[in-house]
């Protein structure tokens, strides 16, 4: 869309942030350890300076002062200083006239790591939405993938996005647990979601590429990859265990899926089962191997 800017490659975004303006606040991911995780190992972290960020939104404003939609990458804008941010915030407000929303990646030692009272003043300032990588609810499954934060830790990082006003969408990952752990990690994915009651939930399925080897020492000896139709089995124990209190969108939208489900919990459940049955006696309907992406 814009002709001029120039981004430190590669550049990621949510599968919902499709038609947004992606502006880099930061580089790389604070955290860059998760093992199943190679989107920005090629890089090291740094916040940019709001001069350089500064000088992206004047290129864009020049080319197209329309823009509604931004997202903040990369992995984790939320390092970036509360002044700061709050400063990069009303910048983008102030020179983008129709900007209906700003949003970014969270970790959850990021979002610790901010006071409630910084949360409050960043959601005031307009940043609206937080994805934040929960990946499973099993805490040791968490400690083999290095996710740097446990179970009580993810649960408090996303209660503590939803208490400042934002809005929460999170995303767990199918498979992760391989065949000997997918009964519990479906399971205790389920009540980690229950806990923090996010309003999107989305579902990924666990694909390694080049970083299986090293994502396979992590996960221990016995980590065995799911077949199809296992990770469909374990999707269907995950919705099964979701007590939503109030509406949350459910998608697994996501290129890596098998399935691609959209429904809004609670009311959703029993035809979101159904979609899985469905699929998991016609395996037709599935998408081809070949055609899954991360
Ligand atoms: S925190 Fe997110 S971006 Fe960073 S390594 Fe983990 S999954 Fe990747």
């Amino acid at each position: 869309m814009i002709l001029d800017l120039q981004y430190n490659e590669p550049v990621f975004r949510p599968p919902s942030e499709a038609n947004s303006l992606i502006l880099q606040a930061t580089l790389g991911c604070s955290h860059n350890r998760c093992a199943f995780c190679g989107m920005y190992k090629m890089k090291e972290f740094r916040i940019r300076k709001f001069e350089d960020f500064r000088k992206d939104v004047e290129i864009v404003k020049a080319e197209y002062p329309g823009v509604r939609r931004v997202f903040l990458a990369d992995g984790d804008a939320l390092a970036v200083k509360t002044p700061t941010l709050q400063k990069e915030l009303r910048l983008l407000y102030h020179s983008f006239p129709k900007l209906e929303r700003v949003t970014t990646y969270a970790n959850p030692s990021n979002l610790l790591h901010k006071s409630d009272a910084e949360l409050k003043i960043l959601r005031e300032e307009g940043l609206k939405i937080l994805y934040l990588g929960v990946e499973t609810g099993d805490e040791e499954l968490l400690a083999r993938i290095d996710k740097g934060a446990t179970r009580a830790e993810v649960i408090e990082a996303g209660r503590k996005a939803i208490t400042a006003g934002f809005e929460l969408s999170v995303t767990v990952i199918l498979g992760i647990g391989g065949r000997e752990r997918s009964e519990r990690h479906a399971r205790a994915t389920a009540t980690i979601l229950n806990e923090i009651q996010p309003h999107y939930i989305g579902a990924l399925t666990l694909m390694l590429g080049p970083f299986e080897g090293y994502f396979k020492s992590q996960a221990g000896e016995k980590w065995a990859p799911l077949e199809r139709d296992e990770f469909l089995r374990e999707l269907r124990m995950l919705v099964e265990g979701l007590e939503m209190e109030k509406e949350c969108m459910f998608r697994t939208n996501h290129a890596s899926n098998y399935l691609a489900l959209g429904g809004t919990l609670p009311q959703d459940k029993e035809a979101l089962l159904e979609t899985i049955d469905y699929a998991l006696k016609n395996p037709q309907v599935l998408r081809p191997e070949h055609v899954r992406a991360l």
